[in-house]
């Protein structure tokens, strides 16, 4: 999250058009849904109606998509025509999933596409698609039930992309509830990691993930499916505990999180989480020690795939396992985050122990 100074100088150099500026942050532009580089020629906004990314992909999952003016996804002066060409194509239709056959209709080869996407974004076209097709399902979790609403009363029925992408992702269009579904409430959590995801119902929570973990809509779908939920933007007392309580661990005055959990997964699955749950804060251990602990000695390699498919991040803390010659190894909200908490952990760590 940027702290206040920052949102001021990146708003006055978005007021300049300072060129210094490309590159190093985009705006999102609350009014229009657009995303721009500093440097853009449309009429500048409001402050207040700014929000302020350091990456095209944090702007896509935020819901906002590219701006046809300063063309914020391509270096100036050389766009390519396939990549303009694979843009457009998502803008047609923002919820689709992309697949190898489509490029074919598009006389486009996927290989060339995803080569061209990852030299110039960093991230290939299938990323860029994901992004983007998250970002208008993640748009109303993040703006809570009053956004569906008002959505619903306004012309909600031919913005067809948000639904779409809604009804992909979380599993129903929202009219088509009925009592007897379970319904799963979702939420989006601002962190200074970055933002996360948190699923639950009216007891306990049963997914918190950082928003562009890999494989997240992977897992969205597969909590859909086990549970047969529909999962629908709110809160609900899980939600704002677990919310509270990570504002104080990122603060460093929590250590052990209370807020109730439901943990889907194998009896394998599940010992091995409450296991990790036994790791105090800030220390960590290996695989082969993890899986000494569970009395599955041979067992590391189950160990390592139990942790990958933890949905609860930070909460059950598989980033306290690390690589048995001391390096951090993987983690799914990316290693930076992972190096992040552990060093944060071990800052505030009591001095007790
Ligand atoms: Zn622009």
């Amino acid at each position: 999250m940027l702290t206040k100074e920052q949102k001021y100088e990146f708003y006055q150099a978005l007021i300049d058009k300072n060129k210094d500026y490309e590159g190093v942050f985009f705006a999102g532009i609350k009014t229009t849904g657009v995303f721009c580089r500093p440097t853009c020629s449309a009429r500048k906004p409001k402050l207040e109606n700014c929000e302020f990314f350091k990456t095209a992909q944090e702007a896509l999952l935020a819901s906002f998509r590219p701006c046809k003016r300063c063309r914020p996804l391509s270096p100036p002066g050389q766009v390519s025509k396939l990549i303009q060409t694979l843009i457009e194509a998502i803008e047609e239709n923002p919820s689709k999933r992309w697949k190898d056959s489509d490029f074919t209709k598009l006389s486009v080869d996927s290989s060339t596409a995803r080569r061209q996407f990852k030299k110039r974004f960093g991230m290939t076209f299938v990323a860029y698609a994901r992004a983007r097709r998250m970002g208008l399902a993640f748009k109303q979790i993040r703006d809570g039930e009053t956004v569906i609403d008002a959505q619903l009363n306004t012309g909600y029925e031919s913005s067809s992309g948000f639904r779409d992408a809604f009804s992909k992702i979380m599993g129903a269009a929202p009219t088509q509830f009925n009592k007897h579904h379970l319904i799963l409430k979702a939420s989006w959590l601002d962190t200074p990691l970055g933002p996360m995801i948190a699923v639950s119902d009216e007891e306990a929570l049963y997914l918190l993930e950082f928003i562009d973990r890999r494989g997240l809509e992977r897992e969205m779908e597969k909590l859909r499916l086990k549970t047969k939920a529909a999962i629908i933007p709110g809160r609900t007392e899980p939600i704002a505990s677990i919310e509270a309580e990570l504002k104080a661990y990122f603060e460093g005055s929590l250590t052990t999180f209370k807020t109730p959990l439901h943990l889907l997964g194998s009896h394998f699955q599940k010992l091995v989480w409450k296991e990790l749950m036994n790791i105090p804060y800030g220390q960590t251990r290996n695989y082969a020690e993890q899986a000494r602990a569970i009395g599955r000695q041979t067992a590391y390699r189950a160990v390592a795939n139990a942790n990958g498919a933890n949905q609860l991040a930070i909460i059950i803390p598989c980033h306290r396992i690390i690589n048995s010659n001391g390096d951090l190894g993987g983690y799914g909200g990316g290693i930076i985050r992972k190096k992040w908490l552990i060093a944060h952990e071990k800052h505030y760590k009591p001095t007790s122990e």
